[in-house]
């Protein structure tokens, strides 16, 4: 089974929208195992949107296109398909109530043009509308198949999963039920993932189900996506189980955790399951740390607060650090007891560092030393307000401006956080 994408609209060819579309599809193609060769951008003309439909489909059984279902005039990919197919538009009068209802139940009144949306090739069923206004299509064209997908993005999503990636199945004689699972990991480049993982990759393409991919994330970290099929859920999932368990056995101190999972959502479960609760001391990072920790919901039984000492005598004056220099794991250890002690936090996390663009007190830009300070006796011992805290620190490199080292300090910071948290 072999599906291209034609994604339209002139303002992509003229570069005023990035066709992420294409990307995301492709990479959607790619997972379920189904060959995509082609992606064709066109603008907003019916005769060279029907010249790309037919090109594709000469080589392709099947082709999504996206972009120009909308109500304006320029909005031809329906006209189009409809030439594609020899055949003409009607009026749906389902899909022509449902857009007159929506407008009606939000006090708006409709402008005649949005019932060009209503307008379906005969012989095309339609992919209902749950988000937007335009439907979806599937038009049948011989034996093969044309699927036409709104451009907004969250809308093309959420019908490709629904109804297109199934219908592609069904039609490939493939197994119906698809479904990834996601190893989130922090600490080990792409390459040196790939590197590590090489033997169990090779093993996958021999046979071929589930499929693997990185998908490099930034702050996120760096994803490996397994995508398997099967003939039920049941089958799926024990698939995903096994083959994600044998990719964290040979990468285990870098997969800190699965699907939604993200390194602050970790890192507050392990606090909360110790019975502790975290400070931040953050220079190099203003904030984004505390800022990362108090989006995840439900922080607040954890986190307690806070310190943002950017000047040098905001460590002295507010953290208690000795006076220094300021780059440095000593500075760090000491923003991290100290910042326990100003918000009453158990655990405290600092961070020092140089984001550019000149290095600072003879340190690099890139530098960042991190330090968490703990009770003595490590997780689970409680302090107490007179207890007795010890700090661990350590020191990176980080690549990039400005803006990439700051967030990569932040998911390395926790990430520290967490190897602590979790040791034995
Ligand atoms: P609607 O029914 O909402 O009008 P449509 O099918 O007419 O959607 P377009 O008008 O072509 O789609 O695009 C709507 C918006 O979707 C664009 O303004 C753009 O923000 C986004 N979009 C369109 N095509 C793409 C694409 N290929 N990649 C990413 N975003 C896109």
């Amino acid at each position: 089974m072999r599906c291209d994408v034609v994604a339209v609209g002139t303002e992509l060819l003229l570069g005023q929208i990035v066709d992420t579309n294409s990307s995301w599809l492709g990479e959607q193609l790619a997972a379920a195992g189904i060959d995509s060769c082609l992606q064709v951008k066109v603008g907003d003309n019916q005769a060279r949107i029907v010249a790309a439909l037919q090109s594709v489909l000469r080589d392709a059984d099947a082709v999504i296109v996206c972009g120009g279902l909308g109500p304006t005039h320029d909005d031809i990919t329906r006209e189009s398909i409809a030439e594609v197919m020899g055949t003409t538009l009607e009026m749906h009068d389902v899909i022509a109530d449902r857009i007159a209802h929506m407008f009606a139940s939000r006090n708006r009144k409709m402008a005649e043009n949005n019932l060009r949306q209503a307008m379906v090739p005969r012989g095309a069923s339609v992919i209902e509308q749950k988000r937007g206004t335009a439907p979806g299509l599937i038009c049948p064209v011989g034996d093969k198949v044309i699927y036409a997908v709104p451009g907004v993005p969250y809308e093309l999503h959420e019908m490709f999963e629904r109804a297109i990636l199934p219908d592609l199945l069904a039609r490939s004689g493939e197994p119906r039920k698809i479904a990834s699972r996601v190893l989130r990991t922090w600490g080990e480049s792409e390459s040196g993932l790939n590197e590590r993982l090489q033997p169990l990759i090779d093993e996958l393409d021999r046979v071929g189900n589930p499929t693997l991919a990185f998908l490099a994330s930034g702050w996120e970290g760096i994803k490996v996506r397994l995508t398997a099929r099967g003939a039920d859920d049941a089958s799926v999932k024990s698939l995903l189980d096994s083959w994600a368990e044998r990719v964290r056995a040979i990468v285990p101190e870098v997969v800190f955790g699965y699907d939604t999972d993200t390194m602050e959502s970790v890192v507050l479960d392990l606090l909360r399951a110790q019975g502790l609760t975290i400070g931040v001391a953050e220079s190099v990072t203003g904030g984004l740390v505390a800022g990362r920790l108090t989006a995840t919901p439900g922080s607040s039984d954890v986190m307690r607060g806070g310190v943002v000492a950017y000047a040098s005598d905001v460590k002295f004056d507010v953290l208690g650090v000795p006076r220094g220099p300021v780059i440095s794991e000593d500075t760090a250890r000491a923003m991290a007891v100290g910042v326990c002690k100003t918000v009453g936090s158990s655990v405290g996390l600092a961070l020092t560092g140089v984001a550019g663009p000149a290095e600072q007190d003879g340190a690099k830009v890139g530098t960042l030393c991190i330090a968490v300070a703990m009770p003595a006796g490590g997780p689970g011992t409680s302090s107490g307000s007179s207890g007795q805290l010890v700090a661990s620190s350590t020191t990176v490199m980080l690549p990039g401006d400005r803006k990439t080292m700051r967030e990569l300090a932040v998911i390395s910071a926790l990430n520290y956080l967490r190897q602590l948290l979790q040791r034995p």
